[in-house]
């Protein structure tokens, strides 16, 4: 087989989707996998709509995920005389063809043909003007596009996901390759970029289907075999509909700042519609790109499914050793303003122990600084619901009082010293340890879960604990 090469060809008019993300993965891995060459292109050819936020957000976005790319980014942007050149080559054999129609009249013809109950499809008025109008049209300088002549007939192409895809060509306009402005339109520059850079494969999403007919119609008229095509099935949101803002998280970058891993992330996509012969879940970058085949593509829309994602996540987190999670962890304690540099370099140890404790309980490295704020702050309210159930009498602050008391000769603040003093005390008191260890979580945590209790009143350490029990106290009787 003469050289794999395929590209990414992103548009930079949003921020790197993760179905934009997905494709790029197949297409990396299927590069790896058969030791070919992987292009990252730029479409940037609507200046509008595109950014170099945009095209920073993508590229970012694929190297984050772990990814890199041979050759590019080039950007369409800067190759406009090529097109520009293969749309020539195309008017001289006939191909193609000039169009003096002006976007008003184009469109009041369209308007017309749809009252009618129609479909508007370009009627040729400029192919079929006679070779002196047409001079007289052009030395007249008005603005021009050219189009491609579709013959009759039918354009039939193999895909490698979806087998044999048929259209006729009598359902398909002569389309605009190069607009009155010398700019090319997506397809065209598609195609004359996927031939220059010599792409074997054009792997991309379900949704471009429409439109490789019409670029294998291009690549007849300028006499080249197409690439494969392999179209990736769309992901779907649970509601089946398109995956989009409205259902959370859709962009790379979004994952990043939840706190998803870029392994984690690159896994599950990766599993979103193509899966290897033996069921397995969990797969490092090796053996996706030992694993992976088109063949294995499965036409249906997968679903995205972000407990699944979580799931997945928090089995990576698990992976990870403390300190190098610790590292990861950081920016988001930093973020929420749980810690500062001081505190990074002068109590790592005392961080550390603080992921081993949250490590089991988090799906996200963002949990940590979640779930783990009181461990930072004493900022935090009360769980209402636990309020009503446990600050609501004398006597609960009562016992409160007589715990934090009891703390102050312990010298060694150390969680079986802990565990052994609230168990006396809880004796004493004729209650179960039970009672009393539920009301210093909530004092001292504002929750009713988490880890152990001991392990956080030993990190939290003593004065901390004592203070935030009398705090608790007040509370209570105030409550009650
Ligand atoms: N710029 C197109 C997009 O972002 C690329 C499609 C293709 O891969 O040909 O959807």
């Amino acid at each position: 087989m003469s050289e794999i090469r395929v590209r990414m060809a992103p548009s930079p008019s949003g921020f790197l989707h993760v179905g934009t993300a997905r494709t790029t993965i197949y297409n990396w891995l299927f590069a790896r996998h058969n030791r070919g060459k992987f292009v990252l292109r730029i479409e940037d050819t609507d200046t509008a709509r595109s950014s170099r936020e945009m095209i920073d957000a993508i590229l970012d976005g694929i190297k984050w995920l772990g990814l890199d790319w041979d050759e590019g980014p080039y950007y369409q942007s800067e190759r406009t005389k090529l097109y520009q050149d293969y749309a020539r080559k195309l008017l001289e054999t006939k191909k193609a063809y000039y169009c003096f129609c002006s976007p008003q009249e184009l469109e009041d013809k369209r308007k017309q043909v749809v009252a009618a109950k129609g479909e508007w499809k370009y009627d040729r008025v400029c192919y079929n003007l006679s070779d002196r109008e047409k001079e007289e049209r052009i030395e007249t300088s008005i603005p021009k596009a050219v189009r491609l002549f579709v013959p009759e007939g039918e354009t039939i192409f193999s895909d490698i996901v979806y087998r044999e895809l048929k259209k006729e060509n009598k359902d398909l306009d002569d389309l605009v390759i190069l607009r009155s402005d010398g700019t090319p339109t997506y397809n065209f520059a598609c195609v004359v970029d996927d031939v220059e850079m010599r792409i074997s494969h054009v792997i991309r999403g379900n949704d471009h289907i429409a439109n490789t007919f019409k670029q294998v119609l291009i690549y007849k008229a300028l006499g080249i075999i197409p690439p494969h095509f392999a179209h990736i099935p769309l992901i779907l949101a649970k509601d089946k509909s398109k995956l989009s803002k409205r259902h959370g998280a859709t962009s790379i970058g979004e994952f990043k700042e939840e706190g998803f891993l870029p392994e984690a992330l690159a896994n599950y996509i990766t599993l979103l519609g193509w899966s290897p012969k033996e069921d397995r879940e969990m797969l490092t970058i090796d053996q996706m790109i030992e694993l992976f085949t088109l063949e294995e593509v499965n036409p249906a829309n997968p679903v995205f499914d972000k407990e699944k994602l979580e799931w997945m996540n928090g089995e990576y987190i698990r992976s990870y050793n403390n300190e190098d999670l610790l590292d990861l962890i950081i920016p988001f304690l930093k973020k929420e303003n749980l810690i500062n540099d001081d505190i990074v370099n002068q109590r790592r140890g005392w961080l550390i122990g603080f992921v081993v404790l949250l490590k089991e309980r988090c799906k996200t490295l963002k949990e940590f600084a979640e779930k783990g704020k009181y461990f930072f702050s004493f900022n935090y309210q009360y769980d209402p619901s636990a309020v009503k159930k446990l600050f609501n009498s004398p006597a609960a602050a009562k016992m409160l009082r007589t715990f934090w008391e009891s703390l102050y000769p312990i010298d060694e603040f150390k969680k079986e010293k802990i565990e052994e003093f609230l168990r006396i005390q809880a004796d004493k008191m004729q209650i179960k340890p039970s009672v009393l260890i539920h009301l210093v979580r909530l004092a001292t945590t504002g929750v009713t879960g988490g880890p152990p209790l001991f392990d956080i009143l030993e990190s939290l350490d003593k004065e901390e604990v004592i203070k935030r029990i009398q705090k608790a106290e007040e509370f209570c009787r105030d409550n009650s």
